[in-house]
C-alpha cells in the first residue's frame, strides 16, 4: 500500500467549508487505497495574528512562549480536519509536533528539523488511520520545548515527514495550480510548468518564488522526495496533477531557462576609496554577520595596485539601516572615503539547468535591458541562474521582457 503525505496551505484551512473541501481531496486518496499523512497550515490569516498579540505582550518576549503562542494556529486546524474526517466515516487522528515526535534543534522560532521517529504514525497506520499532522511545530528533545521552523515551515514539516515514512510522493496544495515559469500577476502569459528539477525550484524559491518555503525544496533535493505543488481549489473529484518538482533525469526536454524569479525590497550599499589591502572585506561584511544581516550580492572594483577600491553589495531594505549604522560607526577603521546608498531596487533572475551547456545567455539579457533602457546595477552568476539588480520601477518591464527573450510565453 503506497503512503502518501497531503499538505494544505492557510487559505486551503481558512474556515470550516474550506476544511470539508480538503477532506473531501483526503478521501479520495483513501479511498485510492493510499495511507495518508495529512499535514496542515494554521487557517489563513492566523499565525499572522498570533505574531501580532505575541508583539504587543511585549518587544523583548520569550522565544519559546512566542512559539508556544505561534505553534497553537496549526493545532486547532489539524483537530477541526480530525474531527471532519471521522464525521465523514473516514477513521482519523491529529498528532501535534511532540506526539510524533518531530524533534527539532532548540532555535525557537526558526529551529531546524533534527530527526522524526515514524514509530508512532506507523501504528497508527497499521490501524487503518489517517494521520492528520499539524504542521510547523516540533519540540526540542532536551528542554521539553515547542519549537516552530520558521514562518512557511509547515511546507517543511510535510516533505520531512515524507522521507520519514517512505512516502511515494508528497503533494503540497496551495492556492496556484502549479509552479508557473514566472508570477502570472506580472505575465499573464506565464505558463504552468509540468516539471521543475529540485535545483531549480531551490533557486526559484531562494529567488523569490514564494510557493515553497526554500527548506522545503532543500529537505525534498536531499532525500529526493518527488513533490508535487497542486491546487485544493479543484473539484476533489478530478483534480489536476500540478507541477512535480523531481530529480533533473526525470526532466526530458530541458530548456535553457526555466523561469524567472524576481524579489523586491533590495537594497544597496557602496563603500567608495575602501583601503585596497587585506583584511579589509573582512572588516566590513564580518560586523554584519555579527548583526545577522544577510548580505547578498557583492562587487568590488579589481584594484590596480594602488591604495583605494570601490565595494558594492546588496541588503533587505528591513536591514538598509542597522547595516549603515554599523558601517558608519566603523569608518575609522574600515577607512573609506564615503558611503553611498539605494533602496528600491529589485532583483530579477533567471534560472534554468540548461544554462550549464549554453553559452552567452546572460549577455542576450543584457542587450535586452541596453534596448528597453533598463540600467544593471549588479549583476551575479552561478551555474543555473543569474541575477541583475535594477531600480524597482522597471521590475514588470524587466521580468516580462526576460519571460519573452527566452521563450516562456504561453502561445
Ligand atoms: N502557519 C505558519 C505560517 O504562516 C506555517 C505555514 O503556514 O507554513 O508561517
Ligand atoms: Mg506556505
Amino acid at each position: 500500500m503506497a503512503r502518501l503525505v497531503m499538505k494544505f496551505g492557510g487559505t486551503s484551512v481558512a474556515n470550516m467549508e474550506r476544511i470539508r473541501n480538503v477532506a473531501q481531496h483526503v478521501r479520495r486518496e483513501v479511498e485510492a487505497g493510499h495511507q495518508v499523512a495529512v499535514v496542515v497550515s494554521a487557517m489563513a490569516g492566523k499565525t499572522n495574528e498570533l505574531v501580532g498579540w505575541v508583539n504587543e505582550g511585549s518587544k523583548l518576549y520569550d522565544p519559546r512562549e512566542y512559539d508556544a503562542v505561534v505553534a497553537s494556529g496549526e493545532q486547532v486546524t489539524s483537530g477541526l480536519l480530525a474531527i471532519v474526517l471521522q464525521d465523514m466515516g473516514i477513521s482519523a487522528r491529529s498528532w501535534q509536533g511532540w506526539q510524533i515526535p518531530l524533534l527539532t534543534s532548540d532555535a525557537h522560532g526558526s529551529a531546524r528539523i533534527a530527526g522524526i521517529d515514524g514509530k508512532n504514525l506507523d501504528e497508527g497506520f497499521k490501524r487503518g488511520e489517517v494521520a492528520v499532522i499539524a504542521g510547523f511545530q516540533g519540540i526540542h528533545a532536551e528542554t521539553g520545548r515547542l519549537t516552530t521552523l520558521g514562518r512557511g515551515g509547515s511546507d517543511t514539516s510535510a516533505v520531512a515527514i515524507a522521507a520519514a515514512i517512505g512516502a511515494e510522493r508528497c503533494d503540497i496544495y496551495t492556492d496556484v495550480d502549479g509552479v508557473y515559469t514566472t508570477d502570472p500577476r506580472i505575465v499573464p502569459k506565464a505558463k504552468r510548468l509540468e516539471k521543475v528539477a529540485f535545483e531549480e525550484m531551490l533557486e526559484m524559491a531562494s529567488l523569490g518564488a514564494k510557493v515553497l518555503q526554500v527548506r522545503s525544496v532543500e529537505l525534498a533535493m536531499v532525500h529526493k522526495v518527488r513533490t508535487y505543488v497542486r491546487s485544493s481549489f479543484d473539484d476533489p473529484a478530478n483534480p489536476t496533477p500540478g507541477t512535480l518538482i523531481c530529480d533533473e533525469e526525470e526532466i526530458m526536454e530541458q530548456q535553457i531557462v526555466t523561469g524567472i524569479a524576481y524579489s523586491k525590497d533590495e537594497a544597496q550599499i557602496t563603500l567608495r576609496r575602501v583601503a585596497d589591502k587585506p583584511g579589509v572585506a573582512a572588516a566590513i561584511f564580518v560586523p554584519l554577520a555579527e548583526a545577522n544581516i544577510n548580505v547578498d550580492m557583492i562587487i568590488q572594483v579589481t584594484s590596480d595596485n594602488t591604495t583605494t577600491t570601490d565595494i558594492t553589495f546588496t541588503v533587505p531594505t528591513a536591514d538598509f539601516e542597522r547595516a549603515k549604522t554599523i558601517l558608519e560607526g566603523r569608518k575609522a577603521e574600515i577607512a573609506y572615503g564615503a558611503l553611498e546608498g539605494a533602496r528600491d531596487l529589485v532583483k530579477v533572475s533567471a534560472i534554468g539547468i540548461g544554462m550549464r551547456s549554453h553559452a552567452g545567455v546572460a549577455a542576450r539579457a543584457f542587450k535586452a535591458f541596453a534596448e528597453k533602457g533598463i540600467n544593471i546595477r549588479a549583476i551575479t552568476t552561478s551555474e543555473i541562474k543569474f541575477s541583475l539588480l535594477i531600480d524597482a520601477a522597471y521590475t514588470e518591464l524587466a521580468v516580462r521582457t526576460l519571460h519573452s527573450l527566452y521563450g516562456l510565453d504561453a502561445a
